[in-house]
């Protein structure tokens, strides 16, 4: 068919593609890496891997795979309402955090309509990477506000916001990938008072398991403009499966429903969510066995002299110098990080805190390939 006759998928053109880990099969292919010498630090998995519990509530699911999962999710979101407090009503289940990203962009910024034609994200420089705003389409509906010290400029953002006035999203991420940083429970609070209803309010909270007294969680009950964003892919280590969910006023929960998939997670991230949650010993130790294996990671890298940003989560930030050279030459020895060249942080990687063993092969690698 000539690419005359194609469909037009509107926007699909400006589209910026994920750029996806690579494989282990690339590394092992083109690096002669022997596979058990890989090691992926790369994309904030946990080392742990999951709860045994989760392991056996997945496998007693095995059997039932022919059938549709619940897609209202009463279980988990009555288990997720009472781990946090609020109603099960407040709680939208969906496949992953992104899913839930994407969709709230849709819902606030779409001009399918031709309505909204100059609707307005705000977000802060050093969160939410290309990628996300790429596969939200709205890179060009969106504005950057500068960081503070690799975080998020609050002051800054709400002053912003209140000048846009076709302003209707905001994305925080708190704790903040790829940057380590931290907003508090205050300063957010504060922030959103500031914030007019029309906008909506995002709060990103993929990593605030690291760091729980700052969960932003019980603005959602008061202000129906909040929507916390939660996953289960980081610190209960269940990536693989995609399982994320967002608390809300019960209002914005049903104006959620209307939009979202109606079976957005499957049975088995259904059963291995209520497991994780359930588990909260295995969560407790991996954020133990995660704080001290960061100090080693900050130890190490201080022997080196080199520069970091310090991480309340289980990534850290670090000043390479030449981001994408030092990238491609730990990848060449089976180590996978990140470039950030994506957010404009050219000098740095990010790398994951993996298993101790994991950490020294980074660390003895990075020293190799910066001497
Ligand atoms: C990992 C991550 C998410 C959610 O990932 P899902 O696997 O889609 O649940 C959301 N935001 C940030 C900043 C993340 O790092």
């Amino acid at each position: 068919m000539p690419p005359s006759d194609a469909p037009h998928l509107q926007g699909l053109d400006a589209l910026q593609v994920y750029e996806a880990d690579v494989t282990r099969e690339d590394i092992i292919r083109e690096y002669g890496v022997q596979a058990d010498d890989i090691v992926k630090l790369s994309s904030n998995e946990n080392p742990l891997g999951c709860s045994p519990h989760v392991t056996l509530a997945v496998a007693l699911q095995l059997g039932a795979l022919s059938r549709y999962p619940d897609g209202a999710g009463v279980t988990l979101r009555q288990y997720l309402g009472d781990f946090h407090g609020v109603s099960a009503d407040c709680v939208t289940l969906a496949n992953g955090g992104q899913d839930l990203l994407a969709l709230l962009a849709a819902a606030t910024l779409s001009t399918a309509d031709g309505k909204n034609q100059n609707a307005r994200m705000v977000y802060a420089q050093y969160a939410l990477s290309d990628y996300q705003l790429a596969s939200l389409n709205i890179t060009q509906q969106a504005v950057c506000v500068p960081a503070q010290q690799y975080g998020h400029d609050l002051a800054a953002m709400a002053e912003v916001i209140n000048a846009t006035p076709e302003c209707r999203l905001v994305l925080l991420a708190n704790p903040n990938n790829p940057t380590g940083t931290l907003l508090t429970a205050e300063a957010i609070a504060k922030f959103v008072a500031r914030v007019p209803s029309s906008v909506l309010v995002v709060i990103d909270e993929a990593y605030i398991e690291f760091t729980p007294k700052q969960t932003s969680v019980r603005l959602t009950q008061t202000f129906d403009n909040v929507v916390i964003l939660r996953t289960f892919s980081k610190a209960y280590g269940l990536a693989g499966l995609k399982i994320g969910y967002a608390i809300s006023s019960p209002v914005l929960a049903e104006l959620l429903k209307l939009s979202r998939q109606a079976m957005g997670a499957n049975v088995l991230a259904l059963a291995a969510a209520q497991a994780a949650l359930a588990d909260q010993t295995f969560l407790t130790d991996y954020l133990a066995f995660n704080a001290e294996q960061r100090q080693a990671l900050y130890k190490g890298l201080d022997s080196l002299g080199i520069e970091f940003v310090p991480s309340v989560a289980n990534f850290v930030m670090v000043n390479v110098g030449d981001g994408q050279t030092v990238y491609q030459a730990l990848l060449e020895q089976g180590i996978v990080v990140r470039v950030l060249s994506g957010y404009g942080l050219d000098a740095w990687i990010r790398v994951s805190v993996g298993l101790p063993e994991e950490n020294n092969r980074f660390l003895d690698t990075l020293a190799q390939v910066l001497a």
